[in-house]
């Protein structure tokens, strides 16, 4: 029998077994990479198991929810990857609307749950993305300029910390941790196990907005973007949308939009009329529950892609020569690209209604979050594919300021403060706080690499004697003390 069938609760999956091959993968095909271990946790004891039992054998950790991250972060080789998707419940405490997550459960599951409420929720556009990595990285979805990002809704988070306690984080208990999750992206504290979202009010019907482009020209794209930037300056905050101008053989260049509007048909259409004018417009705009305007924009996301991506935010308008030089970026797509695109997700409204300190995230004064991103399906052209994106950056870079934690990129240069501004010193303090050997790290991960790593505290049965006293949690590492 294999060593960790003895000492690792939940469902184990290694090497060796059959359903490994695609245990590993995550959402990003075009990443390979071959964990040691993978625990499928059932409940916060496997989560505790898994964390002390890697840290007596010294193998570095990984935490994973939907797998989407795009670096694949919540994987790596050799690593024990402590996966929580199986613990997907959730409820609502109906008294005080506030709903319950378990932290494997995913946008797709929530929206389901929350259909029969009638309650919108402020989660992302794929069904398949995990909320703890969502709303941990601060969470934008096509709501969010009217009910905030999702970590915005966050009343209290619960995670087994790196000696396996299980911590609170709220606003006056581990405040500093809650503040630090909310913002500052999954994988660095701890692994999350529970989440409370405080629920908007109920919505009956919402407007979706999909409008289509196909076969345009550069300059039809340009003008574009300079719709799109003079419509969001004085947009009303209960629309949020996603411009896209793309490439793609089907399509050739070719534009979209897509939103969610808290408001009536009628409204929608005189909102998006300089869109609507726009040359080729393929319009359809419909009044909707939010459950089928979640379910729409869901469907049009693959199980899984190879890509390449990189994204920035937009703090100021952009002068046309400044837009010309994004357009053509994305002319010349990468040998064996299946589709080239930038696109650009609005926030302002409620997002840059909370203060820039309140929570982690630091970049609430944008305009937009600006992603650049090439697809392929061959392997043979991957490293084309990366050498593309890396290559238009500097452009990118130009005429934008730091990169949202959610959409990351290995090759930034300084990328704490890309992702965290000037609350990177804070993040460190808090990081050193609650995770003071880096038990949780991961190639981008919050660790002041100035300093040398602390030496980690030895851990075996002296520490369950000293830390494990109740009845209750001996019987649960049981296992444990059989090392
Ligand atoms: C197709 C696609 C669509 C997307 N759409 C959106 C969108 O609309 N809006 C948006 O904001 N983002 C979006 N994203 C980005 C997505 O929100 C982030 O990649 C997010 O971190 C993914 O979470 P995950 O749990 O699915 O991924 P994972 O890869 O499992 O985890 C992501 C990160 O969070 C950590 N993590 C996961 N679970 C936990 C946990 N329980 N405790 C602590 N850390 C944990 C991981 O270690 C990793 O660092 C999209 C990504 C993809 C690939």
């Amino acid at each position: 029998m294999n060593q960790c069938d003895y000492h690792l609760t939940g469902r184990v999956v290694i090497p060796a077994d059959p359903s490994y091959p695609e245990a590993r993968q995550g959402f990003n095909r075009a990443i390979q990479q071959y964990p040691l271990i993978i625990v499928y946790c059932q409940n916060e004891y496997d989560v505790s198991n898994a964390v002390i039992w890697a840290r007596t054998y010294n193998i570095p950790l990984r935490i994973r929810n939907g797998g989407h991250n795009y670096e694949g972060y919540s994987n790596g080789n050799c690593t024990l990857v402590i996966d929580i998707s199986e613990m997907n419940r959730i409820s609502l405490d109906d008294n005080q609307n506030i709903l319950h997550v378990q932290g494997g459960a995913t946008n797709g599951q929530i929206y389901q749950f929350i259909a029969a409420e009638g309650c919108p929720f402020p989660g992302g556009t794929c069904p398949t993305v995990g909320i703890s990595g969502y709303a941990t990285g601060g969470g934008w979805g096509l709501s969010c300029r009217w009910l905030g990002l999702g970590c915005d809704s966050l009343e209290e988070i619960q995670l087994v910390n790196h000696e396996s306690c299980i911590l609170v984080a709220n606003r006056s208990c581990n405040s500093n941790l809650f503040w630090a999750l909310r913002g500052a992206g999954g994988g660095n504290f701890g692994v999350v196990v529970s989440m409370k979202f405080r629920l908007p009010p109920k919505v009956d019907f919402v407007t979706l907005i999909e409008i289509d482009y196909l076969h345009v020209t550069t300059a039809e794209q340009e003008v574009f973007l300079q719709t799109w930037q003079s419509w969001l300056s004085g947009a009303d905050p209960r629309a949020t949308l996603i411009a896209r101008i793309y490439h793609s053989p089907e399509d050739g260049l070719a534009m979209l939009t897509r939103g969610i509007f808290y408001g009536t048909l009628q409204e929608a259409q005189v909102l998006m009329q300089p869109f609507l004018e726009l040359p080729g417009a393929r319009s359809r705009i419909e009044s909707m529950t939010f459950a089928e305007a979640v379910n729409i924009i869901g469907s049009s996301y693959p199980p899984y892609e190879k890509f390449e991506a990189a994204s920035r935010f937009a703090m100021r308008e952009w002068t046309s020569s400044e837009i010309s030089s994004l357009v053509e970026l994305i002319q010349t797509p990468a040998t064996g690209a299946v589709f080239t695109g930038l696109s650009l997700y609005s926030l302002g409204g409620k997002v840059s209604e909370m203060a820039q300190d309140e929570t982690a995230f630091y970049w609430r004064n944008a305009h937009f979050i600006v992603w650049l991103e090439t697809i392929w399906e061959d392997n043979s052209v991957q490293a084309e594919n990366e050498l593309w994106i890396n290559e238009r950056f500097p452009v990118l870079a130009a005429v934008t300021e730091g990169s949202y934690i959610n959409f990351p990129y290995n090759k930034l240069p300084n990328y704490l403060e890309e992702y965290y501004g000037t609350h990177v010193c804070r993040l460190w303090a808090t990081k050193e706080c609650y995770d003071p050997y880096n038990s949780f790290s991961f190639p981008q991960g919050i660790w002041r690499t100035a300093q040398p790593a602390q030496v980690p505290k030895p851990i075996g049965d002296e520490y369950l004697e000293d830390t494990l006293s109740r009845e209750a949690n001996r019987a649960l590492y049981r296992g444990f003390r059989y090392v």
